[in-house]
C-alpha cells in the first residue's frame, strides 16, 4: 500500500516520497490511520522501524489543516533523538514552513525561553529541561496543544534518564486534557501502564 491509502494528503505522501519514503513501514501502516482519526495510539516500535514518521506525518497533516500556536509537544529521552525528530519534522514539513523548537539540556535557558515565546508549531523536548522551563518561565503556554507524543516511552521512564514522575506531573499539568496522545516504545511492558492511565485515553494498541 502507499501512504495516500492511509489517509494522508497527496502533498504529504509526495513529500514523503521525495525523501525516500515510498511504502509505509509496519508501524506507520498500523498507527497513521487511527492517529488521523483522532485516536490516542500506543505503538510498539524501536529506532529504525520508522516510528518517527509514524507520528510526524499525522501531526503535519493535522497542523496543515489548522495551524496556530504551539500545536504539538514531543517528549523524547535524549538530545540526539530530539535532533533526529526535529530533522524529520523539517524535511517532511518543508512545504508548510514549519517552525520547530528543540528544548534540551546543555543549552542556554534564556535563549530557549525566547524561542519558545515565538510560538513554534512543534516543540521537541527532553522532559527534565521542559519541566524546568514550565517551573521558571511564563513566556509560553502549552494549554492549546493538540498533540502530545511520548517517544521511546520505556526509556523516558528509566531511572536516571530524568526524574520523570515529577517532571511528567508538571508537563501533564500544563497541557490540555483534550489533546491527542501518541506513544511509542520499544517494549510495551507493565511499567508503561501507569503512564497509559496518566496520559492516555482508550488508546489504539499496536504490536508487531
Ligand atoms: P526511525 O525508526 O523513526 O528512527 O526511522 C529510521 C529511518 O528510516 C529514518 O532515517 C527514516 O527517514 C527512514 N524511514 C522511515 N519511514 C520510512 C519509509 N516508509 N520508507 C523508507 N524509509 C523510511
Amino acid at each position: 500500500a502507499a501512504f495516500g491509502a492511509l489517509g494522508l494528503a497527496a502533498w504529504l505522501a509526495e513529500q514523503a516520497r521525495r525523501v525516500g519514503m515510498v511504502r509505509p513501514s509496519a508501524v506507520q501502516a498500523a498507527c497513521i490511520p487511527p492517529a488521523l482519526q483522532g485516536r490516542d495510539c500506543m505503538g510498539c516500535a524501536k529506532t529504525g522501524s520508522g516510528k518517527t514518521a509514524a507520528f510526524v506525518l499525522p501531526v503535519l497533516q493535522k497542523l496543515s489543516e489548522d495551524p496556530y500556536g504551539i500545536f504539538c509537544l514531543v517528549l523524547t529521552p535524549t538530545r540526539e533523538l530530539a535532533y533526529q525528530i526535529a530533522e524529520q519534522f523539517r524535511v517532511l514539513g518543508k512545504p508548510l514552513g514549519l517552525k520547530d523548537c528543540i528544548v534540551v539540556g546543555g543549552m542556554d535557558m534564556v535563549a530557549q525561553a525566547l524561542e519558545l515565546s515565538r510560538k513554534p508549531h512543534v516543540v521537541i523536548a527532553t522532559p527534565g529541561r521542559l519541566a524546568d522551563h514550565l517551573r521558571s518561565s511564563n513566556t509560553f503556554s502549552l494549554k492549546k496543544i493538540k498533540f502530545l507524543v511520548l517517544d521511546e516511552a520505556d526509556r523516558l521512564l528509566e531511572q536516571g534518564c530524568t526524574d520523570f514522575t515529577k517532571d511528567l506531573e508538571v508537563i501533564l499539568g500544563a497541557v490540555p486534557a483534550n489533546r491527542q496522545t501518541l506513544l511509542f516504545s520499544a517494549t510495551l511492558t507493565e511499567t508503561l501502564n501507569e503512564l497509559k492511565s496518566l496520559a492516555m485515553n482508550k488508546p489504539f494498541f499496536w504490536e508487531s
